[in-house]
């Protein structure tokens, strides 16, 4: 079910009408890695900070908060009378994060070496190619689904400091099952990339579900679609595996509102 939920905020009423004070309703969290999903029927323009979204035609649109996230931005909806404007000044509560130190791993497991970086920059190229693309449907995808069962062996937001190294922050959900474990689309869209053997992901896919939310899945064993198709939620993509730069079989699982890495628990718990 799509829980509404109905948060009222220090709303700044730019018209003299009063009447449709709360009628935007919010589903989702407002903290650093969230993700909300908003609804306002005679939204005509929503901005995010200066950011403007896409709606549906039943009013919905997504916004999400980055890990470092600042603690305060706004949401600006226009109605369909031009006067008419909504201003909420949204404050996002900060997050803690895990530390997660990890000593004695082989030397090559930290820093790749200098025979590699060529490859690396062609992958992150790839990857960075596919993230631009823009895909452009009415359909809001109002549900999330967990591509996979199994352990949570990784969380988003870690500090990772591996021999005393410290590497970017952990920026998706890792799930831990065997290989073979079937992968499935978190929701419907359309495939971006679908390739296989970069140097840190492994084989790698990337859905882009429209409305900037975008989903990734690393270190597959398998996979079986192509780049370009469309897919249902749920419909299986392809199965767990430990390619890449993984030290064992499990799903690394990123996702995106804008470029910007969100939490998936998140989403996932708008979704219930
Ligand atoms: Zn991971």
């Amino acid at each position: 079910m799509f829980y509404k939920k109905i948060i009222s905020f220090v709303v700044i009423l730019i018209s003299t009408s009063f009447a449709f004070s709360n009628e935007t309703t919010f589903n989702g969290k407002f903290v650093q890695g969230g993700i909300v999903i908003g609804q306002n029927k005679l939204a005509k323009k929503v901005f995010f900070n200066d950011k403007l979204l896409q709606i549906s035609k039943d009013g919905f649109f997504i916004f999400g908060f980055g890990r470092d996230h600042k603690s305060s931005s706004t949401l600006k909806i226009i109605k369909d009378n031009r006067d008419d404007i909504l201003k909420y000044n949204l404050n996002i509560e900060k997050s803690i994060y895990k530390i997660e130190k990890i000593n004695g791993l082989p030397g090559k497991m930290v820093t790749p070496g200098p025979e590699f970086y060529k490859k690396i920059n062609k992958d992150r190229a790839l990857i960075k190619k596919s993230m631009n693309e823009k895909y452009i449907v009415d359909e809001f995808p109002l549900t999330f689904i967990k591509p996979t069962e199994g352990r949570i062996s990784g969380i988003y937001g870690s500090q990772r400091i591996l021999n005393g190294v410290k590497k970017n922050p952990h920026g998706g959900l890792d799930i831990a099952a065997p290989e073979g474990t079937p992968i499935r689309a978190t929701a419907k869209g359309k495939v971006i990339l679908a390739t296989k053997g970069l140097y840190y992901t492994g084989n790698i896919v990337i859905i882009d579900h429209g409305y900037d939310i975008k989903s990734m899945y690393i270190h597959m064993k398998d996979i079986s679609i192509k780049t370009g198709v469309l897919v249902e939620q749920g419909q299986t993509i392809g199965t767990v595996g430990s390619t890449g730069r993984s030290t064992g079989p499990h799903l690394h699982w990123n996702i995106y509102w804008n470029k910007v890495r969100i939490n998936p628990k998140h989403l996932l718990t708008i979704s219930k």
